[in-house]
């Protein structure tokens, strides 16, 4: 190994520890928004050239981790740092980029799938409950029912809930109880699978990946029943399926039973969408293929 390369590898090595530093002491001393500080383990392993970036603990890289042979799906892009998927990135993107930061505001998260420096690292960020319904797969702070949620009337600030609501068999019982435990002003930002244009009960008997029961494949008519509770709601996509739904196409095709991407497209409509992320911010952090990343947010009235 030459003088050049062992000179350039402890410059890079330097660089490394001053940036890892840096991220420690803004996350210890920061005042401003804490949810898009970077850790410092994301700093520590951080490849200053790469092309991709984890939204959630702010890790650079060249490529998240590809998942059972899978490049872009809302199911992998892993983040080898913080555990997060396209999809959690995608839910942290929502909230982020559409909630103003508060430190004491109540955060509820229900079924977080990423393990426990995720959720250390968010109550160093906001005042955070996590949840669960069936502990078989995740350990949550509190063990909580969508349908009877044993907290107080408008006792939280934000709801985020990634992939709950299609395994909860009452939706309108969850949407109540979501509105009574929000306070004014309280944001949920929901996001559920939307496989087809109009919502639907499964043909067949259908389990996600943790064996958990799909009670509902819901489509883009979710927005309404929120509404019905009493929620605004807006409906947060991507440009690219902003794009293709103004434009009545639809550039993708998708293999295997779980979405049905022509009729989601073709029961799209972009006047009912709201972006919230450019292309690039898409390709960025893995928010693809666009049309697996929608979340509602419903903001009860202040
Ligand atoms: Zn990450």
């Amino acid at each position: 190994m030459g003088d050049g390369v062992r000179l350039a590898d402890s410059a890079l090595l330097a660089l490394h520890k001053a940036h890892t530093r840096l991220a420690e002491q803004r996350w210890k001393r920061s005042t401003g928004d804490r949810r898009t500080l970077t850790w410092p383990e994301g700093a520590l392993t951080t490849q200053f050239t790469g092309k991709r970036k984890c939204n959630v603990c702010g890790w650079r890289g060249h490529a998240f981790e590809v998942v059972n042979g899978i490049v872009e799906h809302s199911e992998a892009g892993l983040c080898a740092v913080c555990g997060s998927i396209s999809r959690d990135r995608y839910l942290y993107w929502c909230w982020t980029r559409r909630v103003p930061y508060d430190p004491r505001a109540r955060v509820l998260e229900t079924s977080p799938r990423m393990p426990s420096l995720y959720r250390e690292r968010m109550a160093e960020r906001v005042d955070y409950l996590a949840s669960d319904y069936d502990e078989s797969m995740h350990r949550g702070v509190v063990r909580l029912d969508l349908q009877a949620i044993d907290l107080p009337d408008a006792s939280l600030d934000v709801v985020l809930t990634p992939h709950v609501l299609e395994h909860v068999p009452d939706t309108d019982q969850a949407l109540s109880e979501l509105f009574r435990v929000m306070k004014p002003g309280g944001h949920v930002l929901l996001q559920v699978p939307v496989p087809q244009a109009v919502t639907k009960v499964p043909d067949e008997p259908e389990y996600h990946g943790d064996m958990t029961f799909v009670y509902f494949r819901f489509g883009w008519d979710l927005a309404e029943k929120i509404r019905a509770h009493g929620f605004a709601c807006d409906t947060l996509v991507t440009q690219e399926l902003y794009d293709a739904a103004a434009a009545g196409t639809c550039p993708w095709t998708h293999e295997g039973a779980d979405c049905d991407v022509e009729d989601l497209l073709a029961g799209a409509d972009a006047s009912t969408m709201t972006v919230v992320a450019t292309a690039e911010q898409a390709l960025l952090h893995g928010f693809r293929p666009a049309y697996q990343f929608v979340t509602f947010h419903c903001r009860k009235p202040g």
